[in-house]
Order: structure tokens, then sequence, then C-alpha cells
């Protein structure tokens, strides 16, 4: 089959958009359920769900319906005016998270949420305690706020200064976080699992420490849930697993199931610390993005994608590990998030003879392969791909 409808979009793309993203390598065209096309008509199994944001996986029947009907009813209000959608699902996440007090600040992206979360922390902190505590490795978004936080050094650096105290601490270390959390800290801010850091797991105990360090000092514990939320892990939220509460909790991603929309939800005296006035957004809680988030956490209720992610993961990582590829360390991760450890850093190359064989997956990081595939992928689908991985290591690695 030629690939030439990719290469001539692969040209245009060049030649129109600016090159944050180079040129990628796959154009897709239409997808349905894990399965995608792309523009010169062949198919993958879509693994990694366009960052985990696919969660009903393409074209779900509630998402579509959700969406059309919103749409042909009312697009977009501004926040002038309330609607209903909004209100539904600032209801649900309050109910899913079991905190009645809490309250929802809608946003479109998962760096808006995070904006609104580190906006949030400052105000209920004060000017006396203006510092930020986040972890090295990890991502909050590219912004200037979230990106003053963001530890990945490389995408930091060049968009300095910010202007913010910062001080990065390694995820996962409670005792580095004890010594820099003091009564000048405003927030700290952490991922339970750091997600474009190759789904690297905390310890055990981690967010429970958090939870403690920042109560002693009286900082707000901001959990950024934008990539594990909505089911990835095989709960609600990764942070029910743990027994541990957040004060404030950023979600976006798999929330619109494709849709944009973000969440900032701030708990006890973070649930009313912004005022009037004191933030906004004009797309905001728009009533499709509103629509297709609420037709999401109906259909992973619905459908038990909280069992299945939990389930047909173990599977995926098992079969993994099972093949025994001397190019396999191992897999991390927990649910329908996982990360394909290698031996060696040639993640690049097995990304790029996975999509040969038909599988999309994502080299998140030089010697890990990232799958966050839609939560509705089958058994079947995540054992095609487990069968195909053992030709497609050997293509990388004879
Ligand atoms: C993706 C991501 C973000 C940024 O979300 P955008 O929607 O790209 O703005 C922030 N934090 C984490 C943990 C993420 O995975």
């Amino acid at each position: 089959m030629t690939a030439e409808r990719t290469r001539a979009l692969q040209e245009r793309f060049g030649n129109a958009l600016m090159p944050t993203y180079g040129v990628p390598p796959v154009a897709i065209a239409r997808g349905e359920g894990a399965r995608v096309w792309d523009v010169d008509g062949r198919p993958y199994l879509d693994l990694i769900g366009g960052i985990a944001v696919s969660a009903l996986g393409h074209g779900h029947p509630a998402l579509v319906k959700a969406v059309a009907d919103q749409t042909a009813a009312l697009a977009h209000t501004s926040n002038l005016f309330l609607h209903e959608r909004e209100v539904e699902l600032a209801e649900r996440l309050i109910a899913l998270l079991g905190d009645p007090g809490a309250r929802v600040f809608l946003a479109n992206s998962g760096t808006e949420a995070n904006e609104a979360a580190l906006k949030l922390a400052r105000k209920a902190a004060g000017p006396a305690r203006p510092v930020l505590v986040a972890t090295e490795n990890g991502f909050h978004g590219r912004s200037l706020g979230a990106l003053a936080v963001t530890g990945k050094e490389s995408m930091r650096a060049p968009f300095g200064p910010y202007g913010t105290e910062v001080r990065f601490v390694p995820h996962g270390d409670a005792g580095a976080l004890r010594a820099a959390v003091d009564d000048t800290v405003a927030a700290v801010i952490v991922e339970p699992v750091q997600g474009e850091a190759g789904v690297v797991p905390a310890p055990d105990g981690y967010l429970a420490a958090v939870r403690e360090i920042c109560d002693a000092a009286g900082a707000a514990f901001v959990l950024d849930e934008i990539q594990s939320g909505i089911g990835r892990t095989g709960h609600w939220f990764a942070h029910q697993a743990q027994g541990v509460r957040p004060d404030v909790l950023t979600l976006a991603k798999g929330l619109g199931g494709g849709l944009p929309i973000g969440a900032c939800v701030g708990f006890g005296r973070y649930a009313t610390a912004f005022a009037k006035g004191d933030h906004g957004s004009t797309f905001g809680g728009n009533p499709v993005a509103a629509a297709a988030a609420l037709a999401v956490l109906d259909t992973v209720e619905n459908e038990d994608l909280l069992g299945s992610a939990a389930r047909t993961g173990a599977a995926l990582a098992e079969g993994m590990r099972a093949t025994g590829h001397p190019l396999v360390a191992g897999v991390r991760g927990t649910g329908l998030w996982l990360a394909l450890v290698l031996t060696a850093e040639r993640a690049a190359e097995v990304q790029a003879r996975a999509a040969d064989h038909g599988f999309l997956i994502n080299a998140v990081a030089p010697d890990a392969l990232r799958l966050a595939p839609p939560l509705t992928l089958t058994p079947e689908q995540a054992a095609s791909f487990t069968g195909a991985l053992p030709a497609i290591l050997d293509e990388v690695n004879p």
C-alpha cells in the first residue's frame, strides 16, 4: 500500500504549522473503537488513545449523540449565562469524589486546570507564602504558570524567568519534600504517577506523605490527575486507591473523551478560595464539552470500564512481560496506563516498527514506550499486540 496521501499531507503540515511537534509519522483519517485508519487506508490498533484522552475509543455512539444533540440545542453560552450541562458535570464530579463540600472550576485543557489550581492556591495562601514546590521530571503544561512548575528542564529553561520561586524535589522522595516545604510555600504540585516522564509511579505511601507534609506546613496539596484520572488506572481517580485526598485536584485528558475540557476541583477551604471575578474562561464549561464529559462518565459507569481497564490492563502488562524478549526490561504502570521499559534506548525505533505492524504506541522516553489505549480496548485487541510484540522487537534488536 502506498503512503502517498500521508506524504502529501505531511508536506502541507510542514509548510503551514509551526514546527512544535516535528512532522508526525502517521496521518489519521478516522477511527472506530480502538481502531484507526490513516489517510492511505492503512489500519492501526490505537494503543495510545490521543495520549490517554480517547477513553471511549473513537466514534462511541454515546459521545457522538451527546455532542450532536448538545450542538444542535445550544453550543455556547459564555459565562454570562449558566446552562444545565456544566451544573450536572460539576455535580457528577463532586459525587464521584465523595465530598459534597467540593467545588469545581471548568476549563478547556489540562494546562488551564493547573493554572486555575496555582492561582487558587496563591489566593488562599496570601502574599506571605509565594513559593511553589514541584517535582523533577514532572509535567504540568506549557503556559508560563504551568511551565514554571514543570520539572522537565529542557521544556522549562528556554522560557524563563517565571517570576515565581519554584523548588524542585525528586518525585517519590518524601524526605526531600519535607525539607523543601516551609511556611513560605503556597502549594505542592505532584502527579500520582509521572505520565510524561514515562509512566513512573511513586513508592506506596508517597501521596500520604505529601498529605501529611502539606498539613504540617499549611500548604495546599495540588494533585495533577490530568493523565491518571477518569478510570485510567482502574479507579475513577488514582488517589482513591491510596486513601488520600488532595486539597486541589486537576483533571482533563480522558474527561472529555476527545472534546477539550479541564476541571479544577477545590476541597475544604480551597472550595471557596476564589471569589467572584478571580478567575474565568470564555469557553470553560462549554455546553458541548460538558455534554461530552457527561457521556464519558455515564459510559465508564454503564460499561464497567473501570473493571475493564483493570482486567485488560493487567493482561496487557502480563503479555508484554511474558515475551521474555532481551529488549524488554519490564513494565511499569497500572490499568490501561503502562510503559514498556526497554533494556536499551531504542524506543523511537520500536514505535516506528510497531506502526509498520499496525500498532500505535508512544516512545515517551528514550527507553520506554507508553500505552494509554481506549478504556474500551478488548482483551482480544490487547492480545493481538502482545502476540505481535516479539516480532516487532526482533526487527529492532535482531
Ligand atoms: C497532558 C498533561 C497536562 C497538560 O494538559 P493539556 O491539556 O495538554 O494542557 C498537565 N499535566 C499532566 C499530568 C498531563 O499529563
